[in-house]
């Protein structure tokens, strides 16, 4: 626990992606220590400070162990995952090694340097599509697609570990992770993008002709699918409330959402006003895997942490993505040119 003498040091698995990096920017603007162990697949480098990344692989057991080892590291929170659904579709083995096998090697490191605390990204795609919205904790979860599957299994795999060894744990479900750093200086940047809101913003700053919606007809009040798009700033403050709660013998699960339904057409318009113009797109069919609506009750964090999402609209997190695109229009790449 924080106690005025003691710093808590956490490895963030993943650190150097989208969300770890958010969290490990937070984590040392919030007064604790942490360091990032990211292989850079999916990372970038210029995301968290130079002196603060290790650099090795989820399969790298003896890396890991050393890193927790060397680092003193007192907590975990695991971000390392493959998170793309129509990719797991066409290859599930990839997924299950990277997400489940890759889940194990960190719960093992940390069973070997008595590391006793872990926050892990899970997923609203871990519950079924039958559900009522908004979805809370109690929602049956019964994933429709490989990632969905893969992330359940390492939940499980997570609460049976702390079972036997003592662990506290955090399984953070998170729905659309969004947004980007307040001062527009980190965001969003992948090599193949999927996501629907830098896609739009691309579009915008001219590194793409045209963006696509997936699906018109749906049976939701546009046509569109809907989603509960939440802010990486407030994932980051839910990583360091769960992670100061997980003491041994802390279990929970909660849902990282706005509890706010947003459609794809209303997130384009928010772009689109942000921007200050009409962007291209084209409607074409829907996408394997996508549920017409996902929308989170966060009631439970909200409650029990005392969680206090800052960037609740979607137009507070068009704003900051829309301030990073037009800072780096090909993201890390121009942060690196421009600061060398
Ligand atoms: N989407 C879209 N066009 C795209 C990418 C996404 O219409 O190029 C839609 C997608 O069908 C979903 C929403 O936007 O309804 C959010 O998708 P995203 O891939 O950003 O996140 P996901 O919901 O898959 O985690």
């Amino acid at each position: 626990m924080e106690t005025p003498d003691h710093v808590m040091k956490t490895l963030l698995v993943g650190g150097a992606g989208y969300v770890g990096s958010a969290c490990l920017r937070w984590l040392l603007k919030h007064g604790h220590d942490a360091i990032a162990y990211d292989s850079l697949l999916a990372g970038n480098a210029a995301a968290v400070p130079a002196d603060r990344l290790v650099l090795g692989d989820l399969a790298d057991r003896d890396l890991l162990n050393q890193t927790m080892a060397e680092h003193r590291v007192e907590a975990v929170m695991h971000f390392a995952a493959l998170a793309s659904v129509p990719e797991s579709i066409q290859q599930p083995e990839t997924y299950y090694r990277t997400n489940v096998l890759g889940t194990k090697n960190v719960l093992d490191a940390m069973v070997q340097n008595q590391v006793d605390r872990i926050v892990f990204s899970s997923t609203a795609a871990t519950y079924g599509f039958e559900n009522e919205m908004p979805l809370t904790e109690q929602s049956r979860q019964d994933p429709q697609v490989p990632y969905g599957r893969t992330k359940l299994a390492a939940e499980h795999m997570i609460l049976d570990y702390a079972r036997a060894h003592g662990l506290g744990c955090g399984l953070l479900r998170y729905f659309n992770a969004s947004g980007a750093d307040p001062d527009g200086e980190f965001g969003e940047d992948r090599q193949h993008e999927t996501h629907l809101i830098p896609l739009v913003l691309q579009t915008a700053v001219g590194g793409r002709e045209k963006f696509l919606v997936f699906g018109g007809d749906w049976e939701t009040r546009d046509g569109t699918c809907v989603r509960d798009y939440v802010h990486t700033e407030d994932l980051a403050q839910a990583h360091q409330l769960a992670i100061e709660a997980a003491e041994p013998g802390f279990a929970r699960a909660y849902n990282l959402g706005t509890g706010n339904g947003t459609t794809v057409f209303e997130v384009i318009q928010a772009c689109e006003e942000v921007v200050g113009r009409k962007l291209a797109y084209e409607v074409v069919d829907s996408r394997p895997g996508d549920p017409a609506v996902l929308v989170a009750s966060s009631e439970k964090i909200k409650k029990e942490l005392a969680w206090k999402p800052q960037f609740a609209e979607i137009r507070q997190i068009a704003e900051t993505a829309w301030k990073w695109h037009q800072n780096y229009p090909r993201g890390y790449a121009d942060k690196l040119s421009s600061t060398t």
